[in-house]
């Protein structure tokens, strides 16, 4: 398999090269002979992410856009490339609302370009049986749920309230239709929120872990009611491979792992994991640590996934639970502050010049 992944220095795309070329091949049996990572490095992306796959020769970073359709077209050819897991995006919802514009051209244009220029590859490389280009969406698209409302599932019509699930909605429909006018054997997964390891600090799990232990208040929407799902990262690489690997062509499949929470009961875990895996650090109480504030706008109550369809198809179900997963992930950030001191104080984005050591 020589596989082109985007955005394999953010958060999942890190996850899941490790996954790749770590565990994979014992886990699913799958054999990646090169692995072409192709991330801008914008303020989201981290080479020190994927720093301790320097030495693996099947590894092989490139910084650049994937707008960029000449560069793109190279790499397809030049690598021999027979699938695409495409992650590259802006993803960051509080951000979308700031500026739509950079989450159109990423998330839509770049997802065209990708598309069209794996198209026109395949036309003059042998194609593969199966799926050959996943890829990664949000179950966002779907808008929001009602208290009651059935989970969503892949028959759940589209209705994005932010411009980033906007955005990510538009790239859908372009895969889709790649599927459907091209024949280009395409799969689409729709995953709930994800945490874990390398995720960015500006995401709900590392800031308030990060806040946490520095005493500061922790920042709550609205009264803290609102409803998510949420699913460990390494569980979400395994399905994402999976889907890759045994998924039907045109098919999509949504991903979640039936851990409907209320934010206000994810920051109380948070708190409560943080205080018993590093004694002595916090000093407040989570009253004193919490603060609600004023309610970010077309906020989504409520997002649940009915996953019945890739436990079916693909024999997917998630090894972590939130509790087991959110220990593993608060070890992690506590293992790794100076990660997080690095992208506080900008070093990070030194990397990219090879000033870090
Ligand atoms: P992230 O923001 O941590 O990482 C995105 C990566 O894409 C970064 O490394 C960034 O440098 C790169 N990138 C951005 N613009 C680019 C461009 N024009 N060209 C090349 N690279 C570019 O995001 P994430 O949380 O890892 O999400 C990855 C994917 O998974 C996204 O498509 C997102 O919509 C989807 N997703 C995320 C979640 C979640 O909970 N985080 C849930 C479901 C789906």
């Amino acid at each position: 398999m020589h596989v082109l992944i985007t955005g394999g220095a953010g958060f999942i795309g890190s996850n899941l090269v490790h996954y790749l070329l770590r565990e994979a091949e014992l886990d699913l049996g799958c054999q990646v002979d090169k692995l072409v990572n192709l991330d801008l490095l914008s303020y989201a992306g981290n080479r020190e992410n994927i720093k301790d796959l320097d030495d693996d020769p099947r590894h092989v970073f490139v910084q650049g856009d994937i707008c960029d359709a000449g560069m793109v077209a190279k790499l397809l050819r030049e690598h021999r490339i027979d699938r695409v897991m495409h992650l590259a995006a802006e993803s960051h919802v509080d951000r979308s609302i700031e500026g739509p514009e950079a989450f159109v051209k990423t998330n839509v244009m770049g997802t065209f370009t990708l598309l069209e220029a794996f198209r026109q590859h395949r036309v003059g490389a042998a194609a593969t049986g199966g799926p050959s280009f996943l890829h990664v969406s949000t179950d966002e698209v779907f808008g929001s749920l009602g208290p009651d409302d059935p989970a969503f599932d892949e028959r759940t019509p589209y209705a994005p309230n932010s411009p980033y699930s906007a955005s990510k909605a538009g790239s859908d429909h372009l895969v889709r239709a790649y599927f459907h006018t091209y024949g280009l054997p395409v799969v689409t997964t729709n995953c709930s929120n994800n945490y874990g390891p390398y995720q960015f600090p500006e995401k709900l799990l590392p800031l308030m872990i990060r806040k946490t232990l520095a005493g500061e208040s922790l920042p709550v929407y609205g009264d803290g009611s609102n409803v998510r799902d949420w699913l460990y990262v390494g569980d979400h690489c395994r399905a994402l491979a999976m889907a890759l690997l045994r998924g039907k062509s045109g098919e999509t499949y949504v991903i979640g792992g039936k851990c409907e929470l209320k934010n206000i009961d994810v920051v109380n875990g948070i708190i409560r994991i943080v205080r018993e895996l590093a004694p002595g650090r916090v000093t407040k109480s989570a009253e004193e640590l919490i603060t609600f504030v004023k309610d970010r706008p077309g906020h989504d109550q409520r997002y649940a996934i009915n996953p019945a369809r890739i436990e079916r198809e693909l024999g997917w179900v998630p090894r972590e639970n939130f509790t087991s997963g959110l220990r593993k992930t608060v070890q992690w950030y506590l293992d790794n502050e100076g990660w997080i001191k690095r992208i506080g104080d900008g070093s990070y984005r030194g990397e990219r010049l090879g000033t870090i050591s």
